[in-house]
């Protein structure tokens, strides 16, 4: 088997969970946390647990919330050497509180964090050279030096003869930030394998409904679109078939990081060789699975956890 290696370059973060739903964070609030967490922390620590050698590029600081990120994602087996602890800034942050539609309200601090000193040193250079496919997320293009490591990453692994992956993974709190969208539009066009969720398919083309987006994005050479859908499930479009893989009945209990650990799922199971309907049908497991813990990165999955409930779920058992 050739060696694969998975890296994603982006922030580390620890998140701060609101007990109660409601609106921002006006008042005294019962919180819980810190757990491990950031887009793309969550995405490689799903990576490793399903045993494909992988690494991240990163930033935090010397304090506790860097080191809880570490050791999580140390124990579930990511390559750490490339994650840069630095003195004058601290880990960064994201407070968390779910509105009662579902929908939620950050209180973010990553831009003025350790995580704005992510970049290609020494290491992080390392692991690239051994990268055989490197994933984007939207929500890490929050500067211009970072912009700049992630692109320069981007084209080091297609050089290599990698592929690239890339999940939009847009937060409404972050979209001013200048640079960002046409960042956004070049990992489009650099990406094999896209992963928006839901509204994010139309922010990236001209076209006015979802079969002219696809078409149009397809199009830029990207081989295949998968579409999260939270709870009504995930299709990949490509351009000879479409697929839709139908969601598995959950309690949804936390929603953070569902898409990370579906993303991450489809990709290594793609990287893997799997055909894309058995990679579908392991990244709705993933991100359901996800769905039914509290914490973002507390409901990553190996392969055997994720074969239980498929198994579980189609014969009606408790997983
Ligand atoms: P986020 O960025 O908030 O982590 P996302 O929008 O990127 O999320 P979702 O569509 O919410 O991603 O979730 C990814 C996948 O996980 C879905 O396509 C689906 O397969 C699965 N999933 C999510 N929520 C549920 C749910 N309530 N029940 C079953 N499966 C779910
Ligand atoms: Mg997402």
């Amino acid at each position: 088997d050739a060696p694969r290696c998975i890296v994603t370059i982006g922030e580390i973060v620890v998140e701060i969970m609101a007990e109660t739903q409601g609106t921002g964070f006006l008042e005294p609030i019962a919180l819980k946390g810190p757990y491990p967490s950031g887009a793309p922390a969550i995405f490689i620590d799903q990576v490793a647990r399903l045993g494909v050698e992988c690494g991240i590029v990163s930033a935090v600081g010397r304090d506790d919330f860097g080191a809880l990120n570490i050791e999580r994602l140390k124990r579930d087996g990511v390559d750490i050497s490339a994650i840069l602890s630095v003195d004058s800034y601290a880990t960064g942050s994201a407070f968390v509180r779910y509105r009662p539609d579902g929908s939620r309200d950050f209180v973010y601090n990553i831009r003025q964090s350790a995580c704005s000193q992510t970049g290609l040193h020494e290491a992080a250079r390392g692991l690239l050279k051994r990268a055989t496919h490197v994933h984007v997320m939207g929500s890490s293009l929050f500067s211009f030096p970072i912009i700049d490591a992630v692109t320069t990453a981007v084209h080091q692994v297609k050089a290599q003869g990698g592929t690239v992956s890339f999940d939009p993974n847009i937060r409404k709190e972050m979209l001013d930030i200048p640079d960002m969208r046409a960042a956004l539009q070049l990992m489009l066009q650099e990406c094999d394998i896209f992963l928006p969720s839901g509204p994010e398919l139309l922010l990236f083309s001209s076209g006015v409904t979802h079969e002219e987006a696809i078409a149009e994005i397809l199009d830029m050479g990207v081989s295949e679109i998968v579409l999260k859908q939270g709870s009504e499930g995930a299709t990949c479009f490509s351009a000879d078939k479409t697929l839709h893989s139908a969601p598995f009945a959950v309690e949804e209990i936390d929603p953070t990081g569902a898409g990370d650990c579906f993303g991450a799922t489809y990709v290594t199971c793609r990287l893997l060789g799997k055909e894309r309907e058995e990679s579908l049908r392991y990244a709705c497991a993933s991100g359901a699975r996800a769905v039914s813990f509290f914490g973002p990165m507390e409901g990553t999955s190996d392969f055997a956890s994720l074969d239980r409930f498929i198994a579980s779920q189609t014969t009606g058992e408790k997983a």
